[in-house]
Parts: structure tokens; sequence; C-alpha cells
């Protein structure tokens, strides 16, 4: 069988594959940079993404940039987390 696709970045989830969306959106509009896999594990348990890369979204690893908790249970993001491209930023000017 093959492995899930993540539903932000369309990427098979194969082991050693990092999402693609660097950045969060919170309810405020502030973009921070999301938690990247980082705990001495080469791989992810959870989404296969590699050692420095951001987790695919619905990790249960990925920990809130705000908080320290665990994203997908945390409430800084009001329940909407909206994921974004680092090139998305850049262009956006000023
Ligand atoms: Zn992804
Ligand atoms: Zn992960
Ligand atoms: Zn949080």
């Amino acid at each position: 069988m093959g492995y899930a696709n993540c539903k932000d970045c369309e990427q098979e989830m194969t082991p050693g594959t990092a999402c693609k969306f660097t950045h969060i959106v919170m309810k405020n509009g502030n973009v921070v940079k999301r938690d990247i896999q980082g705990f001495g594990q080469t791989i992810c348990h959870d989404c296969n993404s590699h050692l420095g890369g951001p987790h695919h979204y619905g990790c249960d690893a990925e920990r809130c940039p705000i908080c320290g908790g665990q994203l997908i249970s945390c409430d800084c993001f009001g329940g909407t987390i909206k994921l974004v491209h680092y090139t998305a930023i850049n262009t956006k000017g000023d």
C-alpha cells in the first residue's frame, strides 16, 4: 500500500518528504514559522518529514510555534489553521 497524501502540499508522505508549507497564519493575521521536525530522529514517526523540515499538517508531533503545545490540539489559531508557502510571504510586498 502507498502512503497517505498531505492534504495541504499534496505530496505523498513518503519517508524523508517534508511539507512544502513553511509558515502558518494566525487568526490575527500574523504569519509565523511552523515547528520543524527536530527531535533527534531522522524521520518523523507520524508524518515522515525529514529532520529540519516542516511537518505535514495534522502530524501529532508538530508543536504550536506560539505556546509550544501540540498544534492539532491547541487553540492559538482559533481552530482555523491556514498554511502558507514562504514564497507567498516573500511576494506579499512592502
Ligand atoms: Zn504537507
Ligand atoms: Zn511530523
Ligand atoms: Zn498554541
